[in-house]
């Protein structure tokens, strides 16, 4: 018995295309969808002068905590979930990571604001044709807490994308206490966006 043709109607969010062939060809052109997923780290040490740390900035957001005294240690401004979720866009569409594209070494990005890289990956993922549809990450931390600056975080990430703030989740997680990010010698995040094809 022939098998009933594929539908590609089903899922489409509203508005997406409906005309376009189906999805087979080996580049970003070829897909309705694509996922992506990014992944970061740093080291945190004390903050400046004391050590290398910068301020923690999570998200675009300032995590300011008298008790931590930590920051993470990085060429631009060591925003960990900013990274990946600009990791997350670019290797959706198959593109070089972050740090072939914004090398460390660069005299340029010193202390650049991590957003700059989030607006260069969107401006792509739009340049190849695609919009953003939603994002999901999690950061990985013992201190400080995230939850109580989560909105402005979600807010920031929402405005950098151009989605409703619905389609950003973000979820704060410690890791027990084992292991490097545990022991607060490290700040970690994962993130995973969904690529829809402009109609
Ligand atoms: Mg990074």
């Amino acid at each position: 018995m022939r098998a009933a043709p594929r539908t590609r109607r089903a899922g489409r969010p509203k508005g997406a295309a409906s005309a376009r062939p189906a999805a087979t060809g080996s580049g970003p052109a070829g897909l309705p969808f694509r996922v992506g997923h990014g992944y970061d780290l740093h080291r945190l040490e004390a903050r400046a002068p004391a050590g290398r740390g910068r301020p923690m900035i999570v998200g675009g957001v300032i995590l300011d905590d008298p008790e931590f005294a930590l920051g993470p240690v990085a060429h631009s401004d060591g925003d960990v979930l900013y990274h990946a979720v600009t990791d997350a866009l670019l290797g959706a569409l198959g593109l070089p990571d972050i740090g072939q594209l914004f090398p460390d070494t660069a005299a340029a990005h010193e202390g650049q604001d991590s957003a700059d890289f989030l607006r260069e990956a969107v401006r792509r993922v739009r340049g190849a044709g695609y919009d953003v549809g939603n994002l999901d990450a999690t950061v990985i931390l013992e201190r400080p807490k995230l939850g109580p600056r989560k909105k402005e975080i979600r807010a920031n990430l929402a405005r950098l994308l151009g989605v409703p703030v619905e389609r950003v989740n973000i979820k704060g997680k410690t890791h027990e206490k084992v292991d490097a990010v545990g022991e607060g010698r490290a700040i970690e995040a994962h993130a995973v966006v969904l690529l829809s094809r402009r109609g």
